[in-house]
C-alpha cells in the first residue's frame, strides 16, 4: 500500500507517519529526514541539498526522485510506504507516477492533514530545528501554498483524497487517520 502523507510543514506528518507505518507494517519515506541525514554524512547530495534546506526551499526534483527511487528498491519497500513530505509540486507527482508505474503500484491513499495557520506556526517555532527560524518558516509555508497545495486538487480528481483533523492529541488523531484509511478502502 502507498500513502502519501500530505500538509503543510508543522501539521504534523512525521509524526503521524512514523506511528502509522509500525501500525500498517510498512516503511516511513520522508524525504526531509533523508536530507537532514545526507547532509549530517556530508554525502554527495547532502552537500547539494544543505543550502536548500537551510534557506526553506525546495532542493531539486531529480535529486529528491532518485532518493525515493532508491529507497523504494529497499526489501523494507516491499509492502509499500508512507511517504512523508513528498511529492511536493506537480514535477514530482509526475516522478512518483512514473516510478510506481514501472512497479505495478499505484498511490492507494492521501492523507491530508489539516491544521490552522496559527497552530502551524506555533509548532514550527516550538521544534527548534535549524530550518525552523520565522523567515525560514515563512518562505516555507509560501512555497507550501503556492506548488504544493496546489496537488490537493489533482488528488481529489483521482478520487484517493481524505482530509483528517490535524490538530488535537498525537493518539487522537492517528486513530481519525486509521479510520480515515478503514472507511475508504476499496
Ligand atoms: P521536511 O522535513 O519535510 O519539512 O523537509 C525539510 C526540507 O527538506 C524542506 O524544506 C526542503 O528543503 C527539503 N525537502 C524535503 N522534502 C522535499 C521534497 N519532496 N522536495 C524538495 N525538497 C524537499
Amino acid at each position: 500500500m502507498i500513502i502519501i502523507l500530505f500538509g503543510a510543514p508543522g501539521v504534523g506528518k512525521g509524526t503521524q507517519a512514523s506511528l502509522l507505518a509500525r501500525k500498517l507494517g510498512i516503511a516511513h519515506l520522508s524525504t526531509g529526514d533523508a536530507f537532514r541525514t545526507a547532509i549530517q554524512n556530508q554525502t554527495e547530495v547532502g552537500k547539494i541539498a544543505q543550502s536548500y534546506v537551510d534557506e526553506g526551499s525546495l532542493v531539486p526534483d531529480n535529486i529528491v526522485a532518485s532518493i525515493v527511487e532508491e529507497a523504494m528498491q529497499g526489501p523494507a519497500y516491499r509492502n509499500g510506504c508512507i511517504l512523508d513530505g513528498f511529492p511536493r509540486n506537480r514535477g514530482q507527482v509526475d516522478a512518483l507516477n512514473s516510478i510506481l508505474v514501472g512497479r505495478g503500484l499505484r498511490v492507494d491513499k492521501v492523507i491530508n492533514l489539516e491544521v490552522d495557520n496559527e497552530t502551524i506556526i506555533k509548532r514550527l517555532l516550538g521544534r527548534g530545528r535549524n530550518d525552523d527560524s520565522a523567515d525560514v518558516i515563512e518562505h516555507r509555508l509560501n512555497i507550501y501554498r503556492h506548488e504544493t497545495e496546489p496537488l490537493l486538487e489533482y488528488y481529489s480528481q483521482n478520487g484517493n483524497l481524505i482530509t483528517v483533523d490535524g490538530v488535537g492529541d498525537i493518539a487522537e488523531i492517528n486513530r481519525r487517520i486509521l479510520e480515515a484509511i478503514d472507511d475508504h478502502s476499496d
